[in-house]
This record gives C-alpha cells, structure tokens and sequence, in this order.
C-alpha cells in the first residue's frame, strides 16, 4: 500500500533510485508552471511554462532524461502554463493532451506537434497513469485541474483558481499529494505595484486563490489524506514565501494535522517528491 511508505521524506532522486511515483513541481510560480509525475514506465510533465532548455536542465537536475518524456497535459493556454510546449513537444515528437476548447485558444507558429484533445471533465489514461479532469474557476477559455492516479496513491493538481468550489473540494479528496495555488497575500496585493483592474482579476471568483482562502481551506476543506501539500503559483510581487509558510502552517496547526508543508519558491524549483 502507498500509504505505508508515505512518511518518507521528499529527497533529491538519482537515476536508478527504487522510487515507485516520483513528482517534481519543476516550476511553480507566476513566472512559469510545470509540474513532473512519474511512474517506472510512464513519465509526463503538466504544463509547459518554461523554455525547452529550461526544462530539459531541471528535469537533469533530478537525474531525469527529458527524452524519456511520454506526454504533456496541459491545464490551459495562458502562457506561463504553455511557453515552452511547442518546442518541448516537437523536439521529443511526443502529444500534447489538452481540453478541446483550450486547443482552439493556442496559435501554433509553424508546424503544430500531435494534438489529443478531452472534454474538460472526462477521464483518460497515459500508460499506467489514469488522469481526472476538472473544471476549474479562471479566466481562461476552458481551464483544468487534474487528479493522477499511479500506483496506488492520488495526486492533486489545482493551481490558477478564483476560488475552491465544492465540486474541486469534491475531486480533492482522498488526495495522497497536493499542489495548490497559494497564489497572493490580499493586503499585499492591495497596496501592491499592479493597475487597480489587475488587482480586481486576480481577487475574482475566476482569477487566483489567496493566503487567506489557502488557510481558510486548510481549515475545513483539506483532506486529512494529504500527506504532503505544496503551496505553488506564488506571485513575485504580492506574495512572500515565508508569508505562505507561516499561515498554512498556523491553519495546519489549528486542525492538528501533521500534514509535510511545502512552499513552490518562485524562480526556483522544488525537491522531487519520490514515493
Ligand atoms: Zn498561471
Ligand atoms: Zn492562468
């Protein structure tokens, strides 16, 4: 069972590590969003928010070939999600899964790579990894969350989202492994260098999630089965990681779960979780 080995602590991974899921959040941030999963046969990244040279050089940071990669799964088209997914797709000739409206929001300069569309909601499969998409609350024309199951255990995916409706609650359950969109600090955001009308995207019901929800969250919606949360998509200009830190582990605290916190740094990449 998965749940056995969960208490092990994240830990950098080399080539030929035992490691049954292995997760890295290669980038997380504003600035750029792709995220690692991996099984012993299948390996995919989520979203492709960084440069193909950026991302081949992270995923060899974690002892990983970039030309093993199987596919890449795409959230939605705002381009810290999609920089590099061109590029990264055609050099490695691997698909590109993404819901069918997102596909008609991406403009392909040149020659597209293999396009596999789904419906936002639907369940597919890519090699031993069995994928779950959700609607999501976000400015974009059809954006997702995911949940991935592997090997036993379930991965939740949520970043760039208003607000945490009961349906994404719903699929967060059970969750082993979250990412999670701890994107602003209000306060900060409100005195904060951005155009009034920015401010007022981000704090929609379709802009991006604050410290505040995050904690509020943590309080009365977390899953007691997440062993390991990840706080990611911070803004570089609204938010602090220690900030994060601080009050998701107070609400943590407050519920008396001893749940491994981990805040996603902007411009650096995250340890690779190994299961
Ligand atoms: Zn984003
Ligand atoms: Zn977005």
């Amino acid at each position: 069972m998965w749940r056995a080995i969960a208490v092990l602590r994240p830990h950098a991974v080399g080539k030929g590590d035992s490691a049954i899921v292995k997760i890295c959040p290669l980038a997380s941030s504003s600035a750029g969003n792709s995220t690692y999963v991996a099984t012993s046969r299948t390996r995919i990244l989520v979203d492709a928010g960084l440069s193909r040279t950026e991302t081949f050089r992270r995923l060899a940071e974690i002892g990983e070939d970039p030309e093993a990669l199987d596919a890449i799964l795409i959230t939605h088209e705002h381009n810290d999600h999609v920089m590099g997914v061109h590029r990264i797709a055609r050099k490695l000739d691997i698909p590109v899964y993404l819901s069918r409206l997102t596909a008609t929001a991406i403009v392909w300069e040149g020659e597209p790579p293999a396009i596999e569309t789904f419906q936002a909601g639907s369940s597919f499969s890519i090699g031993d990894i069995e994928i779950n998409s959700f609607t999501i609350p976000h400015d974009a024309i059809d954006p997702v969350g995911f949940t991935l199951r592997a090997e036993g255990m379930k991965i939740g995916l949520a970043t760039d989202l208003g607000y945490l409706p009961e349906s994404i609650r719903h699929h967060l359950r059970g969750v082993d492994f979250l990412l999670l969109e701890s994107n602003h600090d209000l306060e900060m955001l409100k005195v904060g260098p951005y155009p009034w009308s920015v401010k007022q995207r981000v704090m929609s019901r379709r802009g991006h999630l604050s410290n505040e929800v995050v904690s509020k969250f943590i309080e009365d919606g977390l899953d007691a089965s997440v062993a390991t949360l990840v706080l990611g998509h911070l803004s570089e200009h609204n938010n602090h990681p220690e900030i994060v830190r601080l009050v998701a582990q107070q609400a943590l605290s407050a519920r008396g779960l001893s749940t491994q916190l981990v805040v996603a740094e902007p411009g650096k990449q995250a340890p690779a979780f190994s299961f």
